[in-house]
């Protein structure tokens, strides 16, 4: 029995809604009601980005409606502060990511594969917080969602090499004769190099690709699959004593 939707430990600890569909509430890219019900959310409040392997952060300002008729929405980031809109990004290896300010209560959602990754599109929607609501990097969580991990993201050397350069050795793996990409560690090292604090990152630590079982996954089972959903959804200004800065120097 697998849960319909899986949290992060430390958004959970946070009181943040937010979380990561399995394939038990089916293909997202089908219908939204399951999940729609499943996770108690308000219909149309649904923020749908036209995700292309990109670097840029929507930043929404209006109800998710109003957002869809006045943007093209071809972005692979979001933040927002508002509390009556539902970020989301559609992954089935990608990395999706989840970010959360306590300080002011905004959210940001990321879509990363190895282009995004490669070229940091994470690092838009940190700047994004930080510039529209202020938000710190040390102060962020963020929640690194199930996606192909490194076992099973086999790569050219037209991948492998730039990830190697950019990344060091521990973004990266040969596997017999094969090249293989860590995503997970990639997306880390932008985060920690921007700020983020390694204590603050929560890794969802299942592959899309090995758990069939859970999950759609586009290098298993080809274009023709389903997706998984990661959303979240901005919250209350939130005093945790987890994030209380003790051992800062200042
Ligand atoms: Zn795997």
């Amino acid at each position: 029995m697998s849960a319909p939707i899986l949290p992060s430990e430390k958004l959970f600890k946070a009181g943040v809604t937010h979380g990561f569909t399995t394939r038990a509430l089916g293909d997202v890219l089908g219908s939204l009601e399951p999940w729609e019900r499943q996770a108690g959310l308000p219909r149309g409040s649904v923020i749908w980005l036209n995700q292309i392997h990109g670097t840029d952060a929507l930043v929404v300002k209006q109800p998710a409606d109003i957002c869809a008729r006045e943007k093209d929405m071809r972005y692979d980031a979001a933040v927002t502060d508002r509390k009556d809109v539902v970020l989301t990004v559609r992954t089935a290896d990608c990395v999706p990511l989840l970010l959360f300010c306590p300080d002011s209560g905004a959210v940001g959602v990321v879509h990363a594969g190895w282009r995004g990754t490669l070229a940091g599109v994470v690092t838009s929607a940190l700047s994004a917080m930080q510039e529209n609501y202020g938000s710190q990097p040390e102060r962020i969580l963020v929640a690194i969602g199930p996606c192909s991990h490194a076992c099973c993201y086999e790569v050219g050397e037209e991948v492998h090499r730039p990830f190697r350069e950019r990344f060091g050795s521990e973004a990266v793996q040969i596997l017999g004769s094969a090249r293989h990409v860590n995503l997970v560690v990639a997306n880390k090292t932008w985060l920690i190099e921007c700020g983020v604090r390694v204590e603050n990152i929560d890794v969802v630590d299942l592959c899309t690709c090995c758990r069939k079982e859970l999950f759609f996954s586009y290098r298993r089972d080809g274009a023709m699959t389903g997706r998984q959903m990661a959303y979240i959804v901005a919250g209350a200004k939130t005093d945790m004593e987890e994030l209380t800065l003790d051992g800062d120097e200042e």
